[in-house]
């Protein structure tokens, strides 16, 4: 963990909550069949995510993939007892190593979302160009301004980035997305063609970016694409209904709360709980277990 003030003081309410016993009523409640834990990551190191698979299968519980999840949420298989669903966002190159190796020795389903233009086009996530351009002074807003404005403005913006500056892949290329659904129990799932904020996109951009990552993602995979998480964890009703008729099977938000026998009835606005970098491990085993999030629905 980064020793920052946040960090400390996360440290010890973290371990507070652990000593009071949050964390294991919350696995017990788990084990008893009041909720799924779903979790998720974007780009983390290779012994965050080991330490996570290891403090979980301690935990004795087990892992279920996204066809699991589908059933449980249709009534076809009743509603699981230690149940862990675990997805990761946007595609990061570094997933091949960090996750998808672990996932893989250990027969872990993992469900990436990946964003299909970093991967086609071979460069960088459009934020790593807005925080180039900052700290080369050519900008004065940041990430989270931009996610305020209108998508095409956002279009327009990180056009003239892309013309000034350069990002190298961030993203995993074509190869390796084919490559980490073999011999293991990942699966590909969207994230969008440019990875938006949805709601700040006209209804033809929103059809584009939900429709054309599925198509992309099929013909570089042969298979049906089920499974999408909202970029930034932002959707309306709109966005529920394109991602339901372009034939996606479950969609993921950020929200952060149990997945309980209630609300995964909503297969297009699932819950998760997500996993830090640079915190402590403290800090994230309370993520997991869910005991971090105040005012979650249980
Ligand atoms: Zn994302």
């Amino acid at each position: 963990m980064k020793l920052t003030a946040r960090n400390i003081l996360t440290y010890i309410y973290a371990n507070y909550l652990f000593l009071r016993g949050d964390v294991q009523k919350a696995i017990t409640r788990l084990k008893n069949g009041q909720y799924i834990l779903s979790i998720y990551f974007h780009d983390p190191s290779k012994p965050l995510f080991g330490k996570c698979m290891k403090w979980l299968s301690q935990q004795g519980i087990f892992f279920i993939d996204l066809n699991t999840l589908h059933d449980i949420a249709t009534g076809t298989m009743p509603f699981p007892k230690g149940a862990v669903v675990l997805t990761v966002d946007d595609g990061w190159k570094t997933n091949k190593t960090n996750i998808v190796e672990l996932a893989k020795q250990h027969n872990i389903p993992v469900a990436i979302f990946v964003t299909t233009e970093p991967v086609l086009a071979g460069n960088g996530y459009w934020w790593s160009y807005v925080k180039l351009a900052n700290k080369a002074g050519y900008l004065n807003i940041n990430p989270e301004q931009v996610k305020l404005m209108k998508n095409k403005s956002r279009v327009e913006l990180l056009a003239k980035l892309k013309d000034r500056f350069c990002v190298e892949r961030e993203a995993m290329t074509v190869d390796e997305i084919q490559e980490v659904e073999k011999n293991g129990k990942v699966v590909i799932g969207s994230h969008t063609v440019t990875h938006p904020i949805l709601p700040r996109c006209t209804d033809e951009e929103v059809y584009m970016e939900i429709t054309h990552s599925k198509n992309q993602l099929e013909e570089i995979l042969h298979h049906e694409i089920n499974g999408f998480a909202y970029p930034n964890g932002d959707f309306s009703e709109r966005e529920i209904n394109m991602v339901e008729r372009a034939g996606y099977q479950l969609a993921f938000t950020t929200k952060p709360a149990y997945l309980t026998a209630e609300n995964i009835k909503e297969k297009y606005r699932l819950p998760r709980f997500e996993v830090l970098k640079d915190v402590s491990f403290a800090e994230n085993i309370c993520r997991m277990s869910g005991v971090w999030f105040r005012n979650n629905n249980t």
